[in-house]
């Protein structure tokens, strides 16, 4: 596909813009429940329905889940410059509208993007100021365990996402943030930790103290908690996981 045209590109600039969270996870890794979770507990957050090429499963809905439409309106949309990202996951085209985009700043309202590695990297170079998170699996065997479990693919789409989850982990050194995610509680208080905190920062701490009184320790503990998933705070606790996928990691 020839590269878009990112007409709207200028219009938005990092001040003006509302906070944007990108969210990236292999598959089966628990992204879904994890920012399913965040939505539930943190108000004034949007999701970015993302327009996809590939069919709808079981009970998703067009314009819930996705916008699924053909890849004539996906190449269509591309051409106009519709696109703020795009990539081609499994076989199939997804893409970040820029609308979505602009109607949240347009609300004041912080969005979440959950989209692949190729994305995220896109935004990251098209748009200054995201804040991007990569979620991680604790380790292989467990991804595995999960794929199979969950039901949903042959034993050879489990392998081939298993290959996948590999080279999406390699890039977890394009993340901000880096979540492990071995306990559902924990991680979704770590996550909600970072959003609130990179809010919080956007905003100007005391203004947010002053409006929800949130006591100061309530403050430390949050970025406590932010700071703990900093890529380069936790090396440490990532480099079994990235043995496990068979990821080399370079000791400094
Ligand atoms: P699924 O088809 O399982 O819902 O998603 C497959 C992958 O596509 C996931 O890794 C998801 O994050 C990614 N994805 C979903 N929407 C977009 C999008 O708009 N852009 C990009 N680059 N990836 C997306």
């Amino acid at each position: 596909m020839p590269e878009p045209m990112h007409k709207r590109a200028a219009s938005i600039t990092p001040e003006a813009a509302s906070c944007l969270f990108l969210i990236s996870a292999p598959s089966g890794s628990g992204k879904s429940t994890l920012v399913g979770e965040l939505f539930r507990l943190v108000p004034g957050l949007e999701f970015s329905i993302s327009y996809t090429t590939r069919p709808s499963r079981g009970s998703e809905e067009h314009g819930r889940e996705y916008f699924f439409i053909s890849r004539e309106e996906f190449k269509r949309m591309l051409a106009d410059g519709d696109f703020l990202e795009y990539a081609e996951v499994f076989g199939n085209y997804y893409g970040t509208a820029w609308s979505f985009l602009e109607d949240a700043r347009r609300r004041g309202a912080d969005l979440v993007l959950d989209i692949d590695v190729q994305g995220a990297a896109q935004v990251r170079q098209r748009h200054a100021g995201t804040v991007s998170i990569f979620i991680a699996p604790p380790d292989r065997d467990t991804l595995a365990w999960r794929l199979r479990n969950r039901g949903l693919d042959t034993p050879e789409v489990i392998e081939h996402r298993l290959r996948d989850a590999s080279r999406e982990i390699a890039a977890y050194n394009e993340y901000q943030y880096v979540l492990i995610n071995d306990e559902l509680p924990r991680s979704v208080e770590r996550l909600q930790a970072i959003v609130l905190v990179e809010r919080a920062r956007r905003r100007g701490w005391p203004k947010v103290l002053q409006e929800s009184r949130m006591p100061a320790a309530e403050r430390f503990r949050l970025e406590r908690l932010a700071e703990e998933c900093l890529q380069f705070r936790v090396a440490e606790r990532l480099a079994p996981v990235l043995h496990s996928f068979g990821i080399a990691t370079v000791r400094v």
